[in-house]
């Protein structure tokens, strides 16, 4: 197979539907290809794990089910797992040496929705270690590079993820986002990606960072695409106590997020030439402040005037503590994963120090020696907020805040405006390397996204334009519905690409 005839010969997944169904290619077929090309992209260091004779057998138990007609629209399809899910079959290591060797005895409540529909997995995807990060740098395995410009980093934390889909290994790549993960990458790695409401996809099984933030999210080249993928997760799970089992009065389940994407298209058709009338999109004027590079300014103005031009009316909005949303996810969600993480202590499971004296030694010794510098970071920062004598002034501080945070969102959707748009990122992806002696560059550049986050919305990030030096690092525009909103937002945002071509757009890969 030539470098470029598997992702040039499918371009969405109703294709490759189409395909299989008709016996064109046969899901082993699309199997191997994948592999075949994950394997001639190595360089990219994209996947953690491959295990061929494991997505075989997935293909070959497609096959048969296609052959008796019994297949769902993603039976066959080859898809791949941020290394976060955890998987029966596969390691799972969480991009971390904590991990390094372990196996998990059932699959991750995202994964078993896969495999029922009949999903082939490729492999398990590089991330930032425990989902910690913006770029992929935090990788024990080490860094994912951005299939656009090998320079660059993807982003973070799912840049595998992001990094599969845009060099065109799979058409969907699963995601978390529990500040911008699979927002940030998708937006630096040119490709769709979205976060649902919080609470809309079972967090069973994804090893947990920061609990009441973790959402996970798919990533695939349209917003046509990610409504089959995400309609496939969102369902209520009684093994996940934070899952939402309706909301006014909808169920979360299977069908729900599809209905609606159905349901706002055809409102859409039925007003022809101008299908976005009567939209108000709230534009925040903290997103446009003097930190917003011009490159992706610019990309972000042409797109809102895309949307003009489909007939939606442009709202100046105001998100007073955008820039609160910085110190406040960087309390709670350090605060959440000392906690969390206090379950790796050598004894249960994950890496053991050789040599130590006594118990506690032991557990000390462990964490030292296999968790990275910016998960020990923020253990230290979390186990210090949550300490006595500091929990008032800063973890319960920051609660506030994010109630604060939640209601100016609610403000603008109560009486404003009815989906929010704006930027992902500050600036193109950075350089690998760069900030290096400097972590907390990286948590700045988080500003757009974090918002979204403490208060729980569902927001995606696609393709609009491309910046930086030599005009060939993508740009994200981000578009954030209220709770439960993400039939329309994929709607809206397919409107968008049924009149643009950024997301059709494919790198040369070097
Ligand atoms: N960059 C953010 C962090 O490091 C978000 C990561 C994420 O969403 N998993 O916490």
């Amino acid at each position: 197979m030539s470098n470029t005839s598997f992702h040039s010969s499918f371009s969405s997944l109703a294709d490759m539907r189409k395909a299989l169904d008709s016996k064109q290619v046969s899901a082993t077929e699309l199997a191997q290809q994948a592999l075949d090309r994950a394997e001639a992209l190595k360089h990219l260091n994209i996947f953690l794990h491959i295990d061929p004779e494991l997505s075989l057998q997935q293909a070959k138990q497609a096959d048969q089910r296609i052959a008796e007609g019994k297949q769902h629209f993603l039976t066959g399809i080859p898809v791949a797992h941020k290394d976060v899910f955890v998987t029966r079959d596969w390691r799972t290591t969480a991009a971390s040496k904590m991990l390094e060797n372990y196996t998990s005895p059932f699959d991750a409540a995202v994964v078993e929705h896969f495999n029922n529909a009949g999903t082939v997995n490729i492999g398990k995807l590089n991330c930032d270690e425990f989902a910690m990060g913006s770029g992929n740098e935090n990788s024990a395995f080490g860094p994912c590079l951005n299939p656009w410009d090998t320079t660059a980093v993807p982003g973070g934390s799912s840049g595998g993820s992001t990094a599969a889909v845009a060099a065109g290994i799979v058409l969907a790549a699963t995601g978390t986002d529990t500040g911008g993960s699979v927002r940030q990458p998708s937006a630096l790695c040119g490709v769709s990606g979205i976060k649902p409401t919080y609470g809309t996809v079972s967090r069973f099984g994804m090893i947990a960072y920061g609990s009441s933030l973790d959402q996970a999210g798919p990533i695939s080249r349209s917003a046509h695409d990610l409504v089959e993928l995400l309609d496939v997760i969102s369902a209520f799970d009684e093994r996940d106590s934070t899952s939402i089992e309706a909301c006014d009065g909808i169920p979360n389940r299977q069908g729900r997020v599809k209905q609606a994407y159905l349901d706002t298209q055809a409102k859409l058709n039925a007003q022809g030439s101008l299908p976005l009338k009567g939209l108000r999109i709230g534009v925040p004027k903290e997103f446009f402040g003097p930190g917003l590079a011009e490159d992706v300014a610019r990309s972000v103005e042409a797109a809102l005037q895309e949307y003009e031009k489909l007939g939606a009316e442009r709202v100046e909005i105001s998100l007073p503590r955008t820039e609160l949303s910085i110190p406040a996810y960087y309390v709670l969600a350090p605060a959440e994963a000392s906690s969390n993480l206090s379950r790796y202590d050598g004894v249960r499971y994950g890496h053991r120090a050789n040599s130590y004296k006594g118990l506690e030694e032991m557990t000390s010794r462990s964490r030292a020696e296999a968790f990275g510098p910016e998960v020990q970071r923020r253990i230290m920062i979390g186990t210090y907020v949550l300490s006595q004598g500091y929990y008032d002034a800063y973890y319960l501080q920051a609660q506030r805040i994010r109630r604060l945070i939640a209601n100016d969102f609610q403000a603008a959707f109560t009486s404003q405006c009815d989906v929010i748009m704006g930027p992902v990122t500050p600036t193109v992806a950075k350089n690998i390397g760069e900030n290096r002696n400097d972590p907390t560059a990286d948590w700045l550049a988080d500003i757009f996204t974090l918002g979204v986050s403490l208060a729980g919305l569902p927001a995606m990030s696609i393709p609009c334009g491309f910046g930086g030096a030599n005009n060939n690092r993508p740009i994200g525009l981000q578009i954030i519905g209220n709770y439960f909103n993400e039939g329309k937002i994929l709607a809206i945002a397919d409107r968008f690409q049924q009149n643009t071509d950024w997301h059709t757009r494919q790198p040369e890969i070097k």
